[in-house]
C-alpha cells in the first residue's frame, strides 16, 4: 500500500499524519514535532484555535534546516477559526496563520466547524481565492454533514479536497463517508483513538494480540487500510513512532469487518449540528 492518497485536486496526502490537539506552544511541542517527522510523519495537524501554530511552525522550520526533510515533502494543515467570520477575515486568519507559523504556504487549510448559522459560504469563498491565487495546495472543510456539504457544493465552485472529521471505532461516519466518496472528498480522522478513552476495548484487544500489534496500531491500520487519513496526536516519543509502524501488516477483512461493527454512531467529541463554536 502506498503511503500517500492522490486528492481530488491530485496533490498526495499521507495517509498517516501527526495530531497537536490540546499541546500548549512551546518547546516541547517543537522538540514533538521533529519528533514526528522523525520518525516518518510528513502531514502535520494544527488549527488556529489550538494556539500553538507558532511551535509547530517552528519545529517544521527546524527540522528543514536540519537537512532532514525539505518544505515540499511536507503536507501541513491548519484551519481557521471560523465562528461568523466574514470573506476579508478569512483571507485575513490565512496570512495570520502563515505569520505564526512563518511559512510561506499551507499544503490544506480547513474550515474548523459548519457553525450552526450555516454562515460557511463566504468564508468557503475566501478559501477558494486563496486557492485560485495559489497560496495554498489544497483547501477544505473540518466537521461537515452532507446537508453541509450538499449547500455548499451547490453554492459554490471548488469541491473540498478534504472533510476532517470525528472517526473512530465507535463511530464510522458511513453516511458523511459515502458521500464524500461518491463526490471525490478525502475523510480525515479526527480523535482517532478517541483521545486514548478506546484503547482498553475487549473486540479491539483480541485483534490485537492476534496481529501481535497495539490496539492503537490496529485502529490506525484500518482506517488507513479503508483509505481514511488519519492524525493521531501523541507527545509521548514512543507512541509517536507506534502509530506510524502500521504498514508491515495487513488487516483481514473479517477483522475490519468485525471493528466496523463496533459503531454506535455516538460522539465523543462535539456533534456538528449543535456546536456554535463553543458560544
Ligand atoms: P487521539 O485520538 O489522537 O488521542 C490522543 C491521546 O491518545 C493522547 O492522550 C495520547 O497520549 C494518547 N495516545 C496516542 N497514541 C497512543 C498509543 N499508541 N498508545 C496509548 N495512548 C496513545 O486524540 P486527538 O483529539 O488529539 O485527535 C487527533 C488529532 O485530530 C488532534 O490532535 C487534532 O490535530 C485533530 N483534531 C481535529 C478536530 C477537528 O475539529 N477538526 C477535533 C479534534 C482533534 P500522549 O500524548 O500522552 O502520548
Amino acid at each position: 500500500m502506498s503511503k500517500t492518497i492522490e486528492l481530488n485536486n491530485g496533490l498526495l496526502i499521507p495517509r498517516v499524519g501527526y495530531g497537536t490537539f490540546r499541546v500548549p506552544e512551546g518547546a516541547d511541542l517543537a522538540a514533538a514535532v521533529k519528533t514526528a517527522i522523525k520518525e516518518g510523519y510528513r502531514l502535520i495537524d494544527t488549527a488556529a484555535i489550538y494556539e500553538n501554530e507558532a511551535s509547530v511552525g517552528q519545529g517544521i522550520r527546524e527540522v528543514i534546516a536540519e537537512g532532514l526533510v525539505t518544505r515540499e515533502e511536507l503536507f501541513i494543515t491548519s484551519k481557521a477559526w471560523n465562528d461568523g467570520i466574514s470573506y476579508e477575515e478569512t483571507l485575513q486568519a490565512y496570512d495570520d496563520a502563515l505569520a505564526r507559523m512563518e511559512l510561506d504556504y499551507l499544503d490544506l487549510y480547513l474550515l474548523h466547524w459548519p457553525g450552526t448559522k450555516n454562515d460557511f459560504i463566504p468564508q468557503w469563498e475566501a478559501l477558494e481565492k486563496i486557492y485560485a491565487d495559489k497560496r495554498v495546495k489544497s483547501i477544505g472543510v473540518s466537521n461537515f454533514h452532507v446537508h453541509h456539504l450538499e449547500k455548499l457544493l451547490k453554492e459554490t465552485t471548488i469541491v473540498p479536497a478534504v472533510n476532517q472529521i470525528e472517526l473512530n471505532p465507535l463511530q464510522t461516519q458511513k453516511q458523511v463517508h459515502a458521500f464524500c466518496i461518491e463526490k471525490g472528498i478525502q475523510i480525515e480522522a479526527w480523535s482517532p483513538l478517541m483521545n486514548a478513552e478506546i484503547l482498553e476495548h475487549a473486540t479491539l484487544k483480541t485483534i490485537a494480540s492476534k496481529y501481535g500489534k497495539t490496539t492503537a496500531q490496529i485502529i490506525l491500520r484500518w482506517q488507513t487500510q479503508t483509505d481514511i487519513v488519519t492524525i493521531p496526536k501523541s507527545m509521548t516519543p514512543s507512541r509517536i513512532a507506534e502509530n506510524i509502524a502500521i504498514f508491515d501488516f495487513d488487516l483481514d477483512g473479517e477483522d475490519i469487518l468485525l471493528i466496523e461493527a463496533l459503531n454506535e454512531d455516538g460522539h465523543y467529541g462535539p456533534d456538528p449540528e449543535g456546536f456554535d463554536f463553543g458560544r
